[in-house]
């Protein structure tokens, strides 16, 4: 049993996707091990009994598509939104644990003799507060503040008590950076690092590090849940996402959050808030450079990079600098790769749908490419010691306040290189730009005043 029990507790699977045969998968149904769901379900909140709508088991989605079934000979309705995972039709069975429940266990080694800022510190204990409160809490700390060690004590207290722990993020990116230092500060706790694409665990792990799309695939499977980035595309604007969290945790868990960012929403729905305007090295903020970068989409249409950007490259190639230069469109920053390649051709571009994303920004960490041209994607969660950082159309709609704010916050982070250039290239500056500026300022005056 051991393996099954392992591999499905706190998991919601299709029962034709599992590695195990299904007459075991059968057997434990039998029992009353195992319970079937149905894939697609009556919404219970729907208002009309006689056109009842139907949503997704899995992630929620109430816009399902009806289709010619050829399993199950008849109309039947299927989840487009969650496919990548397998299909949710009418006529697929999700299935869920419900045996005897796994032992947690409760000795963990902790590995971690890094000292704690006195914010940090503060912050830190605030947190384990609400842990013990069981209330919910909004870490907002600085880009570089160091938020991650501050949760190490509230992880440790509660793989203590045998609970299970999920840290989630909308960002791949995120999750890549994040589990290889909780496994290091937890050498013996299983963890299980999931995100499209990552290798299946068919083991149970006491601690989760996930992007909230994976969470799809969890129902009332933890007893806290930490959402790192909370304030990150998709995650804000997706309601399936935040509907994953809430069905991944169990009914009486609470979710904290962390951003440097957050949203008014996020403010308002947290019981306690911890704020550190100070990065964990001292140094302030650095402060965005303003400059006017008047047609450069003509520029580009016609081959040509504008002299001021192209100047600002040549100086990072001289001074050897790692940089990274955020473009509005992934068209736009096609069409512009040849015209840096021509400066040095090593300049090299990345995407979300990169699949060489990870070897590109671990290659401009070890100084192997100069410069990555990107799009937003990398606006998170990376740390490149002595990188420049410039945005060509600061003022383009994407590009809002808590992005460049981000974007800002990729500039100085190491001890090392406490600061760096953080220039807006624009067409015309715009709120958002504004409103950035002013709050990276209000955040270093803060400090100076602590
Ligand atoms: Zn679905
Ligand atoms: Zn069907």
């Amino acid at each position: 049993m051991d393996y099954i029990q392992n591999f499905l507790s706190g998991r919601i699977w299709l029962k034709e996707q599992t590695p195990f045969p299904l007459s075991e998968i059968n057997n434990y149904i039998q029992k009353g091990f195992i319970t079937p769901h149905k894939g697609i379900q009556k919404n219970h909140s729907s208002i009309s009994i006689k056109n009842p709508s139907y949503q997704c088991r899995r992630c929620g989605c109430k816009e399902l598509t009806a289709f010619n079934c050829a399993r199950c000979k008849g109309p039947c309705l299927y989840c487009r939104h969650c496919i990548r995972m397998g299909r949710v039709s009418s006529c697929s069975e999700l299935i869920t644990w419900t045996g005897p429940v796994i032992i947690s266990n409760t000795e963990h080694i902790f590995n971690w003799s890094g000292n704690l800022t006195s914010l940090q510190e503060k912050a830190s204990k605030e947190l384990l507060n609400s842990v013990y409160l069981n209330q919910s809490h909004l870490l907002h700390a600085v880009c570089g503040a160091g938020k991650t060690e501050l949760l190490f004590q509230s992880v440790l207290v509660l793989l203590e008590r045998g609970q299970r722990v999920c840290v989630a993020t909308p960002r791949t990116d995120v999750v890549l950076e994040l589990a290889p230092r909780f496994q290091q500060v937890f050498p013996q706790t299983i963890i299980h690092a999931l995100y499209g694409g990552s290798p299946e665990h068919a083991n149970y792990a006491q601690l989760i590090i996930a992007t909230t799309h994976q969470l799809y695939r969890f129902e009332a499977a933890f007893d806290v849940v930490f959402v790192d980035e909370a304030d990150a595309f998709p995650y804000t604007i997706d309601k399936s996402l935040q509907f994953a969290v809430y069905k991944a945790k169990k009914t009486d868990a609470v979710v904290h959050t962390i951003t440097a960012t957050p949203s008014d929403e996020l403010l308002q729905q947290a019981v306690n808030i911890s704020v550190i305007s100070e990065r964990f090295h001292g140094y302030p903020l650095p402060v965005p450079r303003f400059v006017g970068l008047y047609n450069y989409k003509k520029h580009m249409h016609k081959g040509k990079l504008s002299p001021k950007l192209e100047r600002w490259t040549q100086q990072c190639l001289k001074k050897i600098q790692p940089f990274l230069i955020f473009f509005p469109t992934i068209d736009l920053m096609e069409r512009a790769l040849p015209l840096f390649q021509q400066l040095h051709e090593n300049i090299q571009a990345v995407h979300a749908e990169d699949s060489e994303r990870k070897e590109k920004v671990l290659n401009l960490r070890e100084m192997k490419v100069c410069g990555l041209l990107t799009t937003t994607i990398l606006e998170r969660g990376i740390t490149i010691p002595n990188v420049q950082v410039a945005v060509v159309g600061a003022d383009e709609t994407i590009f809002t306040s808590s992005a460049l704010i981000q974007i800002g916050g990729r500039v100085g982070r190491s001890i090392d290189f406490p600061d760096g250039d953080l220039v807006f290239f624009h067409h015309g500056i715009s709120f958002a730009m504004d409103k950035a500026k002013a709050t990276i300022i209000r955040h270093n005056d803060t400090r100076g005043r602590k």
